[in-house]
């Protein structure tokens, strides 16, 4: 029997469908992926090739290594097929009409000197640095007061729309709040003033009670698989009291989520073998809300959305998603894989 969940944070509806993993093209679609060769061109985020990106933003580096010169851990780079760019921005007008540049800032964080495919390969200093990278990107980039809105998020495989083997991360700074992130701080701050808790919080809340949802927890943060999970074997690392923001982590809190973030991804490996996926950092707008911090507002959270579907016409047309795994079951088989 399926169900039309409703899902609060993002107030979209998806559908839970088990008995559509009957339907043959689904079954079709579940074929194992076969783990990408090693290029036969040489890889420009493999360290030994810096020659081959554009100059380096930031690095985490060996002591006495020299800039775009091997010996690191994480590099960024601009994005060489950049959707926009730091410069100043004018509008333009014609009539109704305006646009302006694209102002902001697009990079590329090369997340190991290794070349590794997969983050489900990563060990728990692997994302330490990961994390340590991010969170010192967004802090530069705050210090903009243009910028308004940062992305953070990984594609990881073709079926999730990568384009690059080796291990990267994106970040997109934007001088405007976009659309869907506005409306989702706006529920969040209109939540919070009906109910004196942040959305997160008691979302995060309901599902520590509730436990069928739960895949694991660690110091104060919580795996789980979101009751209207609009991916099968989606999950959300998240904390009912940790604040939004990458930058405002503490060591010991960039150690946690990374344990729990690494133990979650061998796990879905266990259960789903090489596969392909969206993540995403939250980025709370640097901007006040109504006056309000929303920051305070929101809660610290990693979403990691498997792509082991192809989305059709009704899930183009429509805005919901279909997913044929129930996030119950996926918690638990999750929760049951244990190391081998
Ligand atoms: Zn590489």
């Amino acid at each position: 029997m399926s169900e039309i969940r409703y899902d609060r944070l993002h107030d979209l509806h998806v559908i839970i469908a088990p008995e559509r993993l009957r339907h043959p093209d689904e079954v079709e679609s579940l074929e194992k992926i076969v783990p990408e060769p090693y290029p036969s061109e040489p890889c420009p985020f493999c360290e030994g090739n810096e020659a081959l990106t554009p100059r380096e933003i930031y690095a985490l580096r060996d002591e006495g290594s020299i800039i775009n010169e091997s010996g690191w851990q994480t590099r960024v780079v601009p994005n060489l097929f950049k959707a926009v760019q730091i410069e100043t921005p004018p509008n333009h007008h014609f009539g109704l009409f305006e646009y302006r540049e694209g102002f902001g800032a697009h990079e590329v964080i090369i997340d190991t000197p290794r070349h590794t495919t997969s983050m489900c390969e990563w060990g728990v200093q692997d994302a330490i640095m990961w994390f340590t990278t991010l969170a010192q990107r967004v802090g530069d980039l705050r210090r903009d007061h243009r910028i308004t809105h940062i992305s953070l998020f990984k594609n990881e495989g073709k079926n999730a729309g990568s384009s690059m083997s080796h291990c990267h991360t994106q970040l997109i700074a934007l001088p405007l709040v976009p659309k869907s992130h506005s409306e989702l701080y706006r529920r969040a701050y209109e939540y919070y003033q009906g109910n004196a808790h942040p959305l997160m919080e008691s979302i995060v809340s309901q599902e520590e009670q509730m436990q069928s949802r739960i895949i694991e927890k660690a110091g104060g943060f919580t795996s789980f698989c979101p009751y209207a999970s609009g991916y099968p074997f989606e999950v959300m690392i998240s904390s009912a009291y940790e604040r939004g923001h990458i930058d405002t982590l503490k060591a010991e809190q960039i150690e946690t989520i990374s344990t729990l973030l690494v133990s979650t991804l061998q796990k879905l490996k266990r259960q789903l073998g090489v596969f392909h996926f969206n993540l995403s950092v939250s980025t709370p707008p640097l901007i006040d809300y109504a006056g309000e911090d929303l920051s305070e507002l929101c809660r610290f959270t990693i979403r990691i959305m498997p792509r082991l579907y192809r989305h059709g016409g009704f899930e183009n047309t429509s805005g919901i998603l279909i997913n044929p795994v129930t996030p119950e079951l996926a918690a638990k088989l999750l929760r049951e894989s244990n190391h081998e």
